[in-house]
C-alpha cells in the first residue's frame, strides 16, 4: 500500500483523516515524499513519521523523466534525496508519474539507495492516461534486479525494482474511483493470477474534496470524480477486502526480506 504526497496546501486536512484509518486498521505503508514538499512543510512528512509509516523520496520539482536529460534527472533526485534525507533515512524511490528515465537505475545505485518503484509494469493507457510506453508491457510484473541501462528490463543492478500492479489499467485511486470497487477488485484479482505482490497507489490530493483541490485537475472528469469523503469510504472497503486475503507490508521491509533471502540462497 503506498501513497505519494506532493501537495502542500490543504494537505494536513487530507492527510489526518486517512492516518487516523490506516491507525484503525493497524497498517504500516509507505508514503513517497516530494522534496520540494518537504523542504518548505516539513510537519508533513513529520506527521507521518510519528504514525510509524514508511518515507520514501519522490523526487524534487514533479516533472516526468522519461524525457528529459540524464543530467537533469540527475540533479533532481540529488536534490530530492537531499531534502527526503534531513527528515530521516530514506531507501526507496519512485518517479514523478511512474514515467522513470531508461538510466534510473544507475543514479539510484550510486546514491545508496535499496529499492526503486516507479515502473508500472504490464500498464498501457490506451492513450485514456499519460502513460503509453511499450516498455511497461515489456517490464517483469514481480520484483526483480533491473539493468542499469534500461530500468525496464532485468539486469545486475544491486538495487530491487518492485513494479506497480496493473494489467493494461494500474492500480492507482484514480481508476479505483472511476471504475467503482467492484469492477476494480475483478481487476486486482486478474493481476493476482500471475503476481503475489499486489501494489496500490493513491496520491492524498485524491482524499480532498473536489471543492478544496487548488490545482486546475478539477476541471478534468476522471480526476475530479469521487473525492474526498468518498474516496476514503471506498479506499477503506478496499482495505477491508485485501485484509481478508493477504498481508501489508512496507515497500522497504519488502525489499529487505527479499535482499536477505537472495543472500542465502
Ligand atoms: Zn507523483
Amino acid at each position: 500500500m503506498t501513497f505519494d504526497v506532493e501537495l502542500r496546501k490543504l494537505a494536513p486536512s487530507a492527510l489526518i483523516p486517512l492516518l487516523d484509518l490506516l491507525d484503525r486498521h493497524k497498517i504500516k505503508c509507505t508514503f513517497f515524499i516530494l522534496g520540494r514538499l518537504a523542504d518548505r512543510s516539513p510537519e508533513v512528512p513529520a506527521e507521518i513519521i510519528s504514525h510509524d509509516h514508511e518515507i520514501a523520496c519522490h523526487g524534487y520539482a514533479h516533472d516526468p523523466y522519461d524525457k528529459k536529460p540524464f543530467n537533469y534527472v540527475k540533479t533532481d533526485i540529488e536534490k530530492g534525496t537531499a531534502a527526503v534525507s534531513k527528515i530521516c533515512d530514506v531507501v526507496g524511490f519512485r518517479a514523478p508519474y511512474f514515467r522513470p528515465h531508461k538510466k534510473l537505475a544507475r543514479i539510484l545505485e550510486n546514491l545508496g539507495y535499496h529499492y526503486d518503484s516507479s515502473v508500472p509494469s504490464k500498464r498501457f493507457d490506451l492513450f485514456i492516461g499519460r502513460t503509453n510506453n511499450p516498455y511497461n508491457l515489456l517490464a517483469p510484473a514481480t520484483p526483480y534486479s533491473p539493468s542499469r541501462e534500461n530500468i525496464f528490463q532485468r539486469g545486475s543492478s544491486r538495487i530491487l525494482e518492485i513494479p506497480l500492479a496493473s494489467f493494461g489499467l494500474p492500480l492507482l485511486g484514480v481508476v479505483m474511483r472511476n471504475m467503482g470497487l467492484k469492477l476494480f477488485i475483478t481487476l486486482k484479482n486478474f493481476i493476482s493470477t500471475f503476481s503475489d505482490l499486489i501494489m496500490f497507489d493513491i496520491h492524498i490530493w485524491e482524499f480532498l474534496e473536489a471543492s478544496d483541490d487548488p490545482v486546475k485537475r478539477q476541471t478534468i472528469f476522471f480526476h475530479r470524480r469521487r473525492k474526498g469523503k468518498e474516496t476514503l469510504q471506498m479506499f477503506e472497503a478496499f482495505l477491508n477486502y485485501l485484509e481478508q486475503k493477504g498481508k501489508f507490508v512496507m515497500l522497504s521491509t519488502l525489499a529487505e526480506d527479499i535482499r536477505s533471502t537472495r543472500r542465502t540462497l
